[in-house]
C-alpha cells in the first residue's frame, strides 16, 4: 500500500539517507555494545544471530496452524505435543522454541495465554504478537476477568466451562491447542490448517468449520 504523502509534513531531513555518524539512541548503543561483546567473547556468532533473526522473522501463525492440524490428525503427535512441545515442534522442522508448553482446550476447559509482565509470546512458532496482546488493558484484565475479556472478542463461554489463563515468562511460552470442530474429522491436514487462526492459538477465539 502506498503511503499518502499529502496528509503530513516532512522535514527535508526525513528524506536524507542515514549517515554513519548520525546519533544513535541509548538503546541502539546498548544493543550494539552487547552484541559486539557477545561475539567477541565467542558466546554467539554473527552468522548464528542472523540465522536466529531469519527464523524469528519468517515465523507466522501458519506454523501454529500446521502444528494443530497435525495434532488433530495424528494422536501420537498430539501426545508428544502436550508432553514435550519443544520436541514435537522440532519434529516438524520448526523452532528452536525454548521451553514451549501447549495447553489443550476440552469441552470442560478453555485456555487463554497472556504475558502479564510484558509481551512474552511463542514468537519462534507464531511470529510477532498482535498489538492488543502487548496492551496494558489485555494484560491486566484477562487474568482478573477472563470471561468478560473473551466476550469482548466475541467468544461467549458457557458457565460450565472452566477458563484457565497461562501467564508466559521469559522461560516458558504457551500456545493453545484448540478443540477440533467435530464435523471436520477426517479432513486433510491442509484443509484443517485453514480453520486455525492466530487468535485460536492465543485462546481468544475457537476454531470453527
Ligand atoms: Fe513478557
Amino acid at each position: 500500500m502506498s503511503h499518502d504523502h499529502d496528509d503530513h509534513d516532512h522535514d527535508d531531513h526525513d528524506h536524507r539517507p542515514p549517515q554513519p555518524d548520525d546519533p544513535v539512541s541509548r538503546y541502539e548503543a546498548l544493543e550494539q555494545a552487547l552484541r559486539e561483546l557477545l561475539i567477541e567473547k565467542g558466546v554467539v556468532t554473527a552468522d548464528g544471530l542472523r540465522r536466529t533473526m531469519e527464523v524469528l522473522e519468517s515465523a507466522s501463525p501458519e506454523n501454529g496452524a500446521r502444528i494443530v492440524a497435525r495434532a488433530w490428525s495424528d494422536p501420537a503427535f498430539k501426545e508428544l505435543l502436550l508432553q514435550d512441545g519443544q520436541a514435537a515442534v522440532a519434529s516438524l522442522g520448526m523452532g528452536p522454541t525454548g521451553r514451549f508448553v501447549v495447553v489443550e482446550n476440552t469441552p470442560e476447559r478453555h485456555n487463554v495465554i497472556v504475558c502479564t509482565l510484558c509481551s512474552c509470546y511463542p514468537r519462534f512458532v507464531l511470529g510477532f504478537p498482535p498489538a492488543w496482546y502487548k496492551s496494558r488493558d489485555y494484560r491486566a484484565r484477562v487474568v482478573h476477568e477472563p470471561r468478560a475479556v473473551l466476550a469482548e472478542f466475541g467468544l461467549k463461554l458457557s458457565d460450565d466451562t472452566e477458563v484457565v489463563v497461562s501467564d508466559s515468562t521469559a522461560e516458558i511460552r504457551y500456545m493453545v491447542l484448540p478443540q477440533q470442530p467435530p464435523e471436520t474429522k477426517g479432513w486433510p491436514e491442509e484443509k484443517l490448517a485453514g480453520l486455525i487462526t492466530r487468535d485460536c492459538l492465543i485462546g481468544t477465539a475457537v476454531a470453527r468449520a
